[in-house]
C-alpha cells in the first residue's frame, strides 16, 4: 500500500485561555480588568470602595485593577461587591468621600 503522507489535519495549539476576566470602564472612566472571585477564594474580609461596607470572607464578588497596570498592578487592587461594581455608573464619577 502506498502511502501518500500525513492527512492535512491542522493542529492548532491554542493559546490558555484567560481566567474570567475582562476589562470595563471604572467609575474614574479608566479602563479596569475585572475578575470574578468565587466564594470559595474569598478568604479575607475587604473593604468595598463602592459603598464603603465589608466585603465578608466567604462572599463571591469581583477584583478589579487598573488595565494599564496588568498583573503587577497587586497593591492597587480592589474588591467590589459585584452588584456595587455593575451600578458604579449610577454613583457618579466624581464621589467624594467624606
Ligand atoms: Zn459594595
Amino acid at each position: 500500500m502506498a502511502r501518500r503522507g500525513n492527512p492535512p489535519r491542522r493542529q492548532r495549539s491554542l493559546p490558555p485561555l484567560p481566567e474570567m476576566r475582562r476589562v470595563e470602564v471604572g467609575p474614574d472612566g479608566y479602563d479596569y480588568d475585572v475578575r470574578a472571585v468565587a466564594a470559595s477564594r474569598a478568604m479575607k474580609t475587604y473593604r468595598c470602595p463602592g459603598c464603603d461596607h465589608e466585603i465578608k470572607p466567604g462572599t463571591a464578588h469581583l477584583v478589579v485593577w487598573p488595565a494599564d497596570l496588568g498583573e503587577s498592578a497587586v497593591d492597587d487592587r480592589r474588591h467590589w461587591h459585584t452588584a456595587c461594581w455593575s451600578n458604579r455608573a449610577t454613583r457618579g464619577p466624581t464621589r467624594t468621600w467624606s
